[in-house]
């Protein structure tokens, strides 16, 4: 061993390794790469599997292999400038073989006399021996033992850095540096682990869990697929116990520093609560007002996400939760993404409390100074038990007198590092939440892992299907006949395009897109000429926007041409035919979200695809599982694995770090088995005070500390 390597050491900077230099260590900094252990950590994104190794005598010609064997002879032969051939014989037991490379004279200098390597390539016959040019060659002689390196390491490159370069530097590395990283899984825990991995098959071996050195050791530079797979499974087991236990510290830190008010119910409470129903609760309904009274009864807050497809009866449950805050004299809001969705919670919640003494407000844009004022008094005296409104005027306006409850309606984006923050007297409400875009199960455990999850998986009775057609050619006249039969007989229409007018598409798009104003025009001038045709869009005054939903509510309008503004809970059950057009811009969820709209009422819906441009719908993957696929769950599934987790946890909407080797997708057991652990350790040890366990508290609140603010934790 040489002085330079003698005194390597996981934290020296690459850039003084042997090969490196100044310049390819500003490139592998956009790799992440700054010292020896951060190449450690730059996990393969895949393998090479060559060929196994071939006995010489077995080589054919022109059948590619790939063999192991010392250069015993090797020659570099320049002719003019830049030309040249490099030329060595590679030997084994088996034999000798040539190998030859052309104008690649740095090859003289990796490839020398007594260097192991292995070479892969397609072999010809010249004269009497196997001749390979150019094949692949990697230098196997910085591993203690030559192994059969049978498995190849492929990392993420970027500008200027190569394959080669980095197998060079992780194979030194690797071999020198592997063994003195901290191991933050001690023995007796790793055999902890792999029995609770044991138990769902999801550890074979009969040995704990492999230590971190073996671990980085076969990871990179792997002797068997087996011990691959043992590697890859003790890190990213590793990794996502670390997020589960940052997750569970903070659910703990919640639910043990947080105060709000114990919303008890009793049997009477809810006699009294049920007999305002128009109808019978579902088995899920029930289900889920049962987790509610659970969780309202403590007094930490609850923090629960209601999901549930379009449609599975959400805000019956949520009326449940707020009169059981009013039954203890506590007041309750509901907030909702647009002022049409709060008028129709509004009109829900007076309904069914006509007859009661709960008193019940608006708070929506279109009050007079006035009457706001008056409103925000009485909810600050105590005068109004349950308030509804948009989130944007709830927050900042209103004062409460004892606020028991917040419910949430139609929250898509509620990442775990995301709070929100409405107190009265020192204490937090209970917070329910509520999306219809359904969580896949591995994001539930990990953008919300500090939400306790309810869903509602079964629609009320009397939901019909919708038919989900995607337009194929010469649709078009027939699709309209269809929507005009519908329309005489008395239902009503949607048609949804992406844009609201055409020149805000932008010309790189090289397509026409279409939009709300063209379209509009369009049928009122053909296919719908003779009927009531309104336009919506979220760019129009709240008070137009308000009277044309209303209009079409009350059937003045046969048909809506609208943007996704009508993709969030409006409710207008006659309405049951919905066109969609330019379909390739919406995600899955919208499209789901959208087709919801129309199943409500009586009659069977229908939704027609149209794509703008030249790909057919039918071709278009997304549009094929839409449909295909009725049930929301499964469709948020199929689009996570279409997208990858990438989207649903981008930093921003998470606020956790990305994964570094572990992925949602595909790791979606050994996460709930990690999930499982991580609630056992903090429930027995709250701030994992066990010494055994200290390394691994201090990576838990390094890599989610501040995020997820531990930090008195630490
Ligand atoms: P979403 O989950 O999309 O918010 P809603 O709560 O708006 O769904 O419910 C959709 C429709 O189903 C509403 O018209 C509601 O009155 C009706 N509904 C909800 N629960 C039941 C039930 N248990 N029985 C019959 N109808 C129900
Ligand atoms: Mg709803």
């Amino acid at each position: 061993m040489d002085a330079e390597s003698s005194t390597l050491q996981l934290s020296s900077p690459v850039q003084y390794l042997p090969g490196v230099g100044a310049s390819r260590a500003e490139r592998l900094l956009k790799l992440g790469v700054r010292t020896a252990q951060d190449v450690l950590f730059l996990f393969p994104r895949d393998y090479e599997f060559p060929a196994p190794t071939t006995n010489l005598d077995a080589l054919s010609e022109g059948v590619s292999a790939s063999l192991v064997g010392e250069i015993i002879d090797a020659e570099l032969v320049t002719r003019n400038p830049g030309k040249s051939i490099f030329s060595a014989l590679v030997e084994n037991e088996s034999g000798v073989i040539r190998i030859l490379f052309f104008n690649q004279s740095f090859r003289a200098e990796q490839l020398t006399l007594g260097c192991q390597v292995m070479v892969s390539g397609t072999p010809k016959l010249n004269g009497l021996r196997m001749e390979m040019v150019h094949p692949k060659v990697t230098v196997l002689d910085l591993h203690d033992q030559v192994p059969q390196p049978l498995i190849l390491p492929i990392y993420p490159l970027t500008d200027g850095i190569k394959q080669a370069d980095l197998r060079r530097l992780s194979g030194q590395l690797v071999a020198e540096l592997a063994g003195e990283l901290t191991e933050v899984m001690p023995a007796s825990f790793r055999e902890l682990c792999a029995k609770k991995l044991r138990k769902r098959g999801l550890w074979k071996a009969d040995h704990p869990l492999v230590d971190i050195e073996v671990a980085l050791r076969q990871l990179h530079w792997p002797e068997s697929e087996p011990q691959l797979k043992m590697a890859h499974t003790r890190l990213v087991f590793q990794e996502l116990l670390v997020m589960q236990l940052a997750l569970a510290m903070r659910r703990r830190k919640l639910t043990t520093e947080l105060r709000a008010p114990p919303l008890p119910s009793s049997a009477l409470i809810d006699a009294r609560i049920i007999q305002r129903f128009p109808f019978e609760l579902t088995a899920d309904q029930k289900q889920v007002v049962a987790e509610l009274r659970q969780d309202m009864a403590r007094q930490f807050p609850m923090n629960r996400m209601l999901q549930g497809d379009v449609g599975s009866g959400k805000t019956i449950v949520a009326v449940y939760a707020m009169m059981l805050a009013v039954a203890n004299q506590y007041q309750a809001v509901m907030m909702a993404p647009t002022e049409v969705l709060a008028r129709q919670h509004y009109a829900t919640l007076s309904r069914m409390l006509s007859s009661s003494r709960v008193r019940v407000g608006l708070l929506c844009g279109s009050l007079t100074t006035s009457e706001r004022r008056e409103l925000v008094e009485a909810v600050a005296a105590g005068e109004i038990d349950l308030i509804v409104g948009t989130q944007a005027l709830i927050y900042g306006q209103l004062e409460f007198n004892r606020l028991g409850l917040c419910v949430i309606d139609e929250q898509h984006k509620f990442g775990v590092a995301q709070r929100v923050a409405l107190r009265s007297g020192g204490v937090d409400p209970h917070y329910l939440v509520m999306s219809a875009t359904p969580i896949p199960r591995s994001v539930a455990m990990t953008l919300f892992g500090d939400v306790d999850l309810s869903t509602l998986r079964n629609s009320p009775p009397g939901r019909v299907k919708v038919n989900t057609y995607l337009a194929r050619d010469g649709w078009k006249e027939r699709w309209w006949e269809f929507v005009r039969q519908r329309l005489n007989e008395g239902r009503q229409a949607y048609v949804v395009a992406p844009r609201v007018e055409n020149k805000d598409s932008s010309p790189e798009d090289g397509e026409d897109v279409s939009s709300v104003e063209a379209v509009v025009v369009e049928l009122r001038q053909t296919q719908l000429k003779d009927y009531q045709v309104g336009l919506l869009h979220g760019r129009m005054p709240n008070e137009e926007k308000q009277a044309i939903m209303q209009a079409f509510s009350d059937g003045e309008l046969d048909v809506l041409v609208s943007t996704t503004v009508i993709e969030v809970g409006i409710d207008v059950p006659n309405a049951t035919i919905m066109t969609i057009l330019g379909a390739q811009r919406f995600g899955l969820a919208q499209l789901h979200q959208l087709r919801g709209r129309v199943c409500r009422g009586a009659h069977g819906g229908h939704v027609c695809v149209f794509t703008d441009g030249d790909q057919p719908p039918e071709e278009n993957e997304r549009l094929k599982t839409f449909e295909q696929t009725q049930d929301g769950f499964e469709l948020a599934e199929a689009d996570f694995v279409m997208r990858g987790p990438g989207d649903l946890l981008g930093r921003q909407q998470s606020g956790l770090p990305p994964m570094r080797i572990a992925d949602l997708s595909r790791d979606l057991e050994l996460l709930q088995v990690a999930r499982q652990l991580a609630q056992q350790m903090i429930d027995e040890d709250p701030d994992l005070t066990d010494p055994e366990l200290a390394e691994l508290k201090g990576q838990v609140i390094r890599r989610y500390g501040k995020r997820l603010s531990l930090g008195d934790v630490a």
